[in-house]
Parts: C-alpha cells; structure tokens; sequence
C-alpha cells in the first residue's frame, strides 16, 4: 500500500489532555487504543478502510503497546476474530463495510452472539447508505435485532464518536454481549477535534501473554446445541436487561431541552447534524444547536430504553421519529412502547418523510415542516417552507432547460489495466456475438457502462463465477465471468473456482490480477508484490507469498490457464476468442496480469520528481493523434474509454467531424496504440518520448530530426 499516513500515525501517539485533530474513522482508530483494546482486525472498504490502513501502517507503535492488528482476508474471519472476547477478557474491534461485509459475516456474528463476550467487542461499520454509497442500499439494524447485538449510531461529533467507542465496550462487557456501531460516511469523514487521553497498554495482549485456555472449561461459551438453547434465553431474559440497564444508567442517548415541550423529535444519532441544519433553516434553531423542539437523540438505535422514551414522550401531544432507510424499525418499536405505556402522544415518523433513501437536510426539513404544520402552526416557519418551496422552483426550472441530464457513471483510472481487457472482449465480440457476463465487485464493474456495456449481473464480491453457475447450462455461448485478484482471494476461490471444478462446470473466467484490492484503497492481498518483499527483509519464510494466484488455481486442478498481459490486445484477444470456443471441456482461466495504474503512479510519480529535481534525464512516453489524419469516426473513443482520449474541433475548415485527441492526463499506457493495431484502425496515433533534462547526445539529435 504506497498511501503513507505517517501524520495520522502521529496523532494515535497523543496522550492526556491534547488536541487530537482530523477526520472522524480516525478519532475511532485513537478511541480504539484509549480503551486499552488487545486486538483489531477487518476488511477495507469505505468509509472505514484508514482505521485499518492507519493501524498496519503502525505496526511499530502497535507492537509497543502489545496491540495485535490483522488485515482478515474476508469480514467472515474479521468477526470470527472476535472468538478471542469469548473466552478472554481481552477487547477486540474490527471493522467492515456494510451491508455487504455484515452478510459476508453473518455466520460468525450469529455464533459470536449466542455465545456472548466476556471482553469488549465492538465492531465499526461504515454503514454504506444514502448518497455516495456504492452496495445494495439495506441497513445494518436489522443484523442487530435478530442476533441481538446492539447498535450505536453515534452523535456525528468526534468527542461523541469517541465517548461512544469506550462506552460501547464497556456496554459490551456490562451485558457480555458484541457491539456494533454504524457510522455513515458523512460521520466517517467529518472533520473535528477532541481532547485526547493517554493510550491503554491492554492487561491481555501479545506483551502480557495468557498462560493457556481458561482453567475450568466452559461448555456453555460454545454456540453448540444444548448450550444454544440457554444462551437464546440469557439474551433476552439478562443480556438485554443488561444493556438497557447501562443505556440508562450512563446516560448513553442525549435529549436536548426546548421550549415547546408538547412536541418532541426522536432521531436517530447518526443524523442529527442533519437534522439541526433543517431545522435551523426553518427558524427553529440556531448555529449552535440550540432547538426549540425537544430532541431525543439514539446513539443507541438498538436496543431502544423504554423507560426513556416514555419519560420523553410523556405529556407529548405529537412525536416525530426521524429514522433512515426502510422498514421503520425505530418507529414500530416506539409505537409498541407508547401502546404499552397507554400514552396518547401522537406518532409520526415515515407517514410525513420518505421510507426510503437519504435523509438529506431538505428532505428532514419537508418531513419537519409537515409535522410543524399540524401540530404547531403558530410557529413561524415561513422562511424555511420558502426556502423548500424556492429549492422545488430551482430544480423543476433546471429540469425544464436542461431536460434529462445524461448519467455520469464512474470509469476506469487513466491508463487502468483492466481497460485492454474489455477492449479485447469487445473486439472478439464483433465477431462471435456477445456473450453473458457475470461481473464482480471491484474496479472492472465499471465495464459495465459505457463504452463497453459489459456485465449482465452483480451478485457480491468473489460471486461472479458462482453466478454463472446456473446461467453457462442454458446458453448456447460460452458465459464469462469476471473477478478481481481481491475478489478471488475473498471469495472467488472456493464459492466459484472450486465449485465449478466440482460440478465439472464450463465456462470462461477471466481474473484481473492488478496487485492488490484496489476497489478499496489498494490494500494489499496475499499475492501482492510487496508481501515476498517485505517477508525477505523480514527475514520470514516468503512460502506464502508464492501461492500466486496461477499456483493456487493449478493446485485445485484448473487445467486452462493463461496468464496474459493486458496492454497486449491482440495476444489478450487471441486468447480471449480461444477460451471461448476451444473444444476444451471445463474451466477456462485467463489471468489479466498487470499492476494498477493508481500504484503505479503513486510509487513512479516521487521517482520521477526526484529524477527531474536532480537534474537527471528523464524520459516520459505519450500518446497523441495526429489532426490531419484522424477521420473522426470515434471507433478509437468506442474501443477505449480512456479519459484522456476525448475530442477537439476539427482543425480543417472543410470537416466538420471533431478529431479525437489525447489531452494532458496520458500516462502513456500504450492502449490507444495497441487498440489501433489490433483493432486495424486508422494509423493517426503516435507515440511520444517527452526527455526532460535532455543531455548533449539529445540535444544533437533533436538538431537532425
Ligand atoms: S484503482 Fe487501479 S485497477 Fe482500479 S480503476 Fe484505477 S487503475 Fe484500474
Ligand atoms: S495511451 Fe491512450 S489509453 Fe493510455 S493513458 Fe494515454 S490516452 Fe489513455
């Protein structure tokens, strides 16, 4: 992983009563070490992966502590990790993005849950939901209430994120029960301060070592039948009790005082900054937060209080739940709760707000304004009824002059590896017909747009073979499936590869194998570069990093195996149009080799600067295309999809056509050429050698050219 974060490795070093300054994963991963955790393991993905990056990155200082940090190569074996609470009184966190890592995990977490914890376990979800999320939109909640685990969803200030990280543990420990806690991406990225406290060395870690398993063996920690059947029961019978008994007592969710006491607003904690701006733009709170309606706010979204929601809506004519995503949880439960209680405050909560999606400040604010309407219309909320009101005016205008706007959906990197590839299989395509093609998550689901359209379904990381499974039997073609190295390592290998070699499955598998999970940061896998590296200056053994990906694959028994390079589009072509119709019966694998550009560039852009700073020759390649020849057809822009190659004005008076041209972003991957050469396109593109700091030979050479 080139990203560096040595500021950020920095600041987990603060001790009692400094400033700790930065973004919100990051005030977590400081909490983390402040609450004396043994141990911390996870998956990246957004938004949570720095809390992982920034910690294997600091392994140094983590070995100080005696903090044991694991990069699990699946959420599954992040919370499976989580084991080590069960028997031990070690604290534990990892993290994941969800919703898709808490499925990956659900096994682990149903286990771990049944049989309860007797150190902390906590584990931080970068809950994907709403704007910017990239996973099938389905919230974590529900992950909490079945297994009965509990689930902070933190006020989004960095003092309150961390106070929620130590108190989760301690609620952790208190009702012997794990703790997940959901932060958006809004909360994970905000930026703040908070007043920071010396780190704690943990009692159980890898400096002070446990002497063995527990002296006497507890059957009942086992998620085992008979045990399971207690252990259903001490959940809801004295964990649950437990844990609202500490809710209560620490004073975990916050109500905030105001002056119109018969209305009240339940929110979940997570959007309550959200919620403070609708409100401050319908007159009713200020800058500081100071509101005039009541507010409640749920850093603990599951499990609910209900001695505290009865206390809040006691003599309330009219709640309003503010809660994100669908089925209304929260809502329900608060009814149950209200009905119980025999209180007659008025309920409200999705029949006034959107069930589904974000819950953006303007949509907060029509729901509140709705609610406001009813129950209070005294209250003077025209400027914020005329700022929704101008925001409708504004967006029906735009949509009125501008029509629909076309999508802009994400692409490769400048000069991605994986581009040659889908430029390969759509040549070959011309002449065999298109076939079905199972995509994955990663970086190569974006052929699915244009300009390669490539991808008939997405079933989940490492799914992509394992989807085909049922689709390669009923097509006349060949199917394709698609994953990346991450994708293989998570999942692929055994849900796809071994499965289809057990069921003597057919097909075509085409594996990117850039070098790391990029799609997530580029964070390294087994079969990276820099494992045999770091493990020889290490001195370790470097046998695991020789299961390279072709190894492994062999070992299993795949008996077509190409390994390619992908800048080669006719050779990648040539044994694309071969896998798909050889007579070879079986998995057909072709390996995509070549390194992602992202890294590429992070490790040869400080090379390159320190060669030009030292006055060193340094030679650049770019591709350009040449005006006068191009017959502005496009078919290169068709074939390619590089952002740098786009179109200019034709030059020539008398064509009106525009010419593709290759503007500054080029890194020279050398794709326009070879799509030119392999595709038998016209011949206007070249290729440049830039030479900075030319010496004398240069010079002279240029003199003659
Ligand atoms: S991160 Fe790497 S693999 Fe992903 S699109 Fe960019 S260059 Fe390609
Ligand atoms: S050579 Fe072509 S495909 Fe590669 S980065 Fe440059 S413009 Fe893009």
């Amino acid at each position: 992983m080139e990203r560096q974060f040595t500021k950020e490795i920095e600041s987990l070093r603060l001790g009692d009563g400094e400033t700790f300054r930065g973004e919100g994963i990051l005030a977590v991963t400081k909490a983390l070490l402040q609450s004396g955790v043994s141990y911390v393991g996870g998956y990246q993905g957004a938004p949570v992966s720095h809390l992982l990056d920034v910690m294997v990155q600091a392994r140094d200082y983590m070995d100080e502590l005696g903090v044991h940090v694991e990069a699990c190569t699946s959420e599954a074996s992040a919370a499976a990790m989580l084991g080590a609470s069960i028997n031990y009184p070690a604290r534990g966190a990892v993290t994941w993005k969800s919703i898709v890592g808490t499925n990956v995990a659900a096994d682990a977490l149903s286990y771990l849950a049944s049989a309860g914890v007797m150190g902390g376990a906590l584990i931080v979800l970068g809950e994907d939901y709403g704007e910017g999320g990239v996973v099938a939109q389905e919230r974590s909640h529900s992950f909490a209430m079945k297994s009965l685990m509990w689930l902070l969803d933190p006020r989004p200030n960095l003092a309150t994120i961390v106070d929620m990280v130590e108190k989760g543990f301690e609620l952790s420990e208190a009702s012997n029960t794990p703790v997940m806690m959901e932060l958006r991406i809004r909360a994970c990225h905000l930026q703040g301060s908070f007043t920071t406290k010396k780190n704690i060395s943990p009692e159980t870690s890898k400096i002070r070592k446990l002497q063995g398993p527990p002296e006497e063996f507890i059957y009942d920690r086992l998620a085992h039948p008979p045990a399971i059947f207690r252990q259903e029961k001490l959940k809801s019978d004295v964990r649950l009790p437990a844990a609202r008994r500490f809710i209560l007592e620490k004073k975990l969710n916050e109500i905030f005082k105001g002056e119109e006491m018969q209305l009240g607003i339940v929110v979940q904690g997570g959007l309550y900054n959200g919620l403070i701006r609708a409100l401050g733009m319908l007159g009713l709170a200020d800058d500081f937060g100071a509101s005039r309606i009541p507010i409640y706010v749920l850093n603990v979204v599951y499990p609910l209080v209900p001695e505290e929601i009865v206390s809040f809506a006691r003599d309330k004519k009219a709640v309003l739940v503010l809660e994100e995503g669908q089925p209304e949880f929260i809502e329900q439960e608060i009814a149950t709760i209200l009905r119980r209680a025999d209180l007659q405050a008025k309920l409200h909560g999705k029949d006034l707000l959107q069930m589904a999606g974000d819950y953006s400040t303007e949509v907060m604010a029509k729901g509140l304004a709705g609610f406001l309407n009813r129950y209070a219309p005294a209250l003077d909320t025209a400027s914020g009824n005329a700022w929704i009101h101008r925001n409708g005016e504004t967006k029906q205008k735009a949509a009125e002059l501008l029509g629909a706007l076309p999508q802009r959906p994400p692409s490769f990197c400048v000069g991605c590896p994986e581009r040659p590839v889908f430029s390969a299989m759509k040549l070959v395509a011309q002449d065999i017909g298109r076939p079905h093609v199972s995509m994955d998550v990663g970086c190569h689901a974006f052929a699915s747009f244009e300009p390669f359209s490539q991808g008939n379904t997405l079933l989940g990381y490492g799914m992509s073979l394992a989807s085909a499974a049922g689709v390669t039997p009923m097509q006349a073609k060949r199917s394709v499936a698609v994953m990346g190295d991450g994708g293989f390592w998570h999942n692929g290998l055994l849900s796809g590869v071994a499965s289809n070699l057990m069921n003597k499955g057919d097909g075509v598998l085409i594996i990117m194998k850039n070098g790391y999970a990029s799609a997530t940061g580029t964070q390294e896998l087994i079969s990276s570069p820099e494992q045999e590296a770091r493990a020889t200056a290490a001195g370790q053994s470097t046998a695991h990093t020789n299961a390279t990906i072709e190894s492994t694959l062999s070992g299993l028994g795949v008996k077509w195996l190409r390994t390619i390079n992908n800048y080669d589009v006719g050779t990648m072509a040539a044994t694309y149009r071969e896998a798909m119709t050889t007579d070879f019966k079986g998995l057909k694998v072709i390996v995509a080799e070549g390194e992602c550009q992202l890294e590429r560039q992070r490790r040869l852009r400080p090379f390159l600067a320190n060669s030009l700073a030292e006055g060193k020759r340094t030679v650049r390649v770019k591709y350009g295309v040449d005006e006068d020849t191009c017959t502005g057809d496009h078919s290169c822009i068709r074939l390619s999809g590089c952002p740098t190659l786009t179109i200019k004005d034709n030059p020539d008076p008398l064509r009106r056509d525009p010419v593709a041209t290759v503007i500054d972003g080029c890194v020279g991957c050398g794709l326009c050429g070879e799509n030119a050469h392999a595709a038998v396109l016209c011949p206007s593109f070249y290729r440049a050698e830039v030479i900075q700091n030319p010496t004398l030979w240069d010079r002279l050479l240029q003199k003659f050219l």
